[in-house]
Parts: structure tokens; sequence; C-alpha cells
């Protein structure tokens, strides 16, 4: 085992633990995948749809006392940025590392189970579970370390552009044979130079329309991952659960026996400012997630934990919620 320790790469500034478990299997210099198994008994895809993958506990094993968990799953995984929106049990039993059994008190006990939750809407989100990165930091990692990594904060699905280089848009996908990485096994670091790694063509950026919405939609997804403090007490936990409620309570108080009328009505709009500020870009099938409930006020008002982040966000900006500062919640 302390073999396999002393193989371990060390953790990046803010690269994701998938990513070191793939920088992991290039030092190997195996080519075959079942390498991974060594590392875990639940080696599978390393893809973004979860929230906590189930690798990450048995690799972090490996450290030993090398790298706190805390330390891991808030700087190397996106957990700060689902954690508000991920309901209690879950969060509780990938913190803690332990289960709650049985729905009465007195057949209730305590298992050690580690919960590893899928994240939502996968299948509407464009940037949901696909890997991106930035050919900037690609560039920037290269000369400083030897080689790009895979960032945290690139796989936000509420973003289009790089946390460092603010006005570079990310790549994802290769326009010339629709390439792109859902498994980091067949991609293990980003393309260097944006050479697609399927065909060789240039992979060029994401194409976006810049506005004060987007400004705060991807300001807000860096905040969430910016985590200060506990997991369980996250400093946005508020305005990501209650801010849209409150809104719609406002509604449904105003409008009383109209406020169906009044919330139809406030959807429309919602729909139209966010095709006129270019906001469609986040979805697959823009014109499903509209009339889907992935963007419905009335499903994510009542239980935002329904919602992925993104939606929230959109509809934050939209009724101009204003976004907690620092040091008023610090
Ligand atoms: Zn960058
Ligand atoms: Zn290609």
């Amino acid at each position: 085992m302390s073999k396999l320790v002393s193989f371990m790469p060390q953790p990046f500034v803010g690269e994701h633990m998938l990513s070191v478990i793939a920088r992991w299997y290039l030092l190997t210099g195996k080519d075959d995948k079942r390498a991974l198994n060594s590392l875990s008994s639940s080696a599978m895809q390393l893809s973004m749809k979860y929230v906590h993958h189930p690798m990450v506990d048995d690799v972090l094993k490996l450290y030993g006392k090398g790298i706190a968990r805390h330390e891991a799953l808030t700087e190397h995984t996106g957990l700060p940025y689902h954690a508000p929106l991920t309901k209690y049990p879950e969060l509780h039993s990938i913190i803690q590392q332990e289960k709650y059994q049985g729905c009465f008190s007195k057949n209730r006990r305590k298992i050690k189970q580690t919960s590893t939750p899928t994240t939502r809407y996968n299948s509407v989100l464009k940037y949901g579970d696909v890997w991106r990165w930035c050919h900037q930091c690609v560039e920037d990692d290269t000369e400083k370390l030897g080689m790009p990594y895979w960032h945290v904060a690139h796989q936000l699905p509420s973003t289009v552009r790089c946390y460092k280089h603010r006005e570079t848009a990310l790549s994802v996908k290769c326009k010339c044979c629709n390439f792109e990485i859902r498994d980091l096994r067949s991609a293990l670091l980003p393309p260097i130079d944006n050479d697609c790694y399927a065909c060789g063509e240039q992979v060029s950026p994401i194409e976006f329309n810049s506005s004060d919405a987007l400004n705060f939609i991807e300001n807000a997804s860096f905040d969430l991952l910016n985590l200060c403090g506990d997991l369980k007490s996250h400093r946005f936990n508020y305005v990501m659960q209650r801010g849209l409620q409150n809104y719609h309570s406002r509604l449904l108080r105003r409008y009383k026996t109209k406020a169906v009328f009044a919330l139809d009505k406030e959807q429309q709009r919602f729909n139209a400012w966010l095709l006129a500020n270019g906001l469609d870009i986040f979805f697959h099938q823009p014109d499903r997630a509209l009339t889907g409930k992935v963007l419905d006020i009335n499903h994510g008002a009542y239980q935002a934990k329904n919602w992925p982040p993104l939606s929230v966000l959109l509809w934050l900006a939209y009724i101009g919620e204003p976004w907690p500062k620092l040091d008023a919640v610090a």
C-alpha cells in the first residue's frame, strides 16, 4: 500500500480529485484502465455527474494524514458549490461518512456509509457532466508545473468563463468531430493548444453574450465554490434555499386569488429575459428547459433542493436579488 501512496500525486491548487486520479494513472504508465481498481473497489467513470464521487473516499484513505478530508472535499471537489441545494441527509452522510437507517427513533441506527448522490438535470444542462478547460490556464499550468490539469472551478455548470482569466471562455467540444470529454479515462489531461484529441483540429472556446446577468451568475457560482467554513452552514444557504421562495410568497400575497395568472405571467417574463440575455446557452434544448421543471418557478420556489444551482441563480439574477457580500455574511 505504501508504494501506492508514494505514487499518489499531490493535488495542484484548485485541482479536481478526479484529475489527480487521472494523473496517477498517467504516472503508472499502464495502458489498462483496470489499474484504477487498485485505487478503489468502486472504480468507475471519472465523471462529473456525482456530487460526491464514489472513488474519492478510497483515494483519500491512501493519503492517510497527507490530506485532511474536509480540505479535499472543499478545495478539490465541487461539493461546496452543490452543498446549499443538497438534501441534508445526503450532505451529512458525505461529511460524516455515516447514515441513519430506520424511520422510527427506536429502531433508528447509525451505519457507516457515504452517500454518492448524482447532480440533478444532467441531461438538460449543457455543461452538467462534461469536462471543460481554459486554454490560458492550460498554457500557464504547463509553463509553471510542466503539465495542465483539470480545475474544479472550470466544471461549474453555471459558468462559461474561467475564474482566473475572466474574459476567457472555457473550451468543451470540438465543432469538427463533436468530441467532448465525459470520462477522464479517455482524456487524462486537458488538451494542449486546444488540439482536439480525436481529430486534431482546433477546439474553439464557447461563444457567449456578455451581460450583467451572466456576470452575476458566474460570480455567485465562484462564491459558492469558495467555501469559508462549514459545509452544512454554508454562508449562501439562505439565499440559495429561500431567495426565490420569498419572492414567490410575495407574489402570492400580492395577487391572492389571481396569483396563478400572475405567476404564469412572471414565468413568461422570465423566459423572455433569459432568451434576451443569451442565457439559453446553459441548456441543451432551451425550448424544453423553458417549459420544463428545471426553470418552473412553482417547482423551485417550494423546494429549491429539487433544483440544480443554475436554476436558482438564473431566477435570482432575474428578480435582482442582492447576492450577499462576503463581509456581510462572514
Ligand atoms: Zn484560465
Ligand atoms: Zn475533433
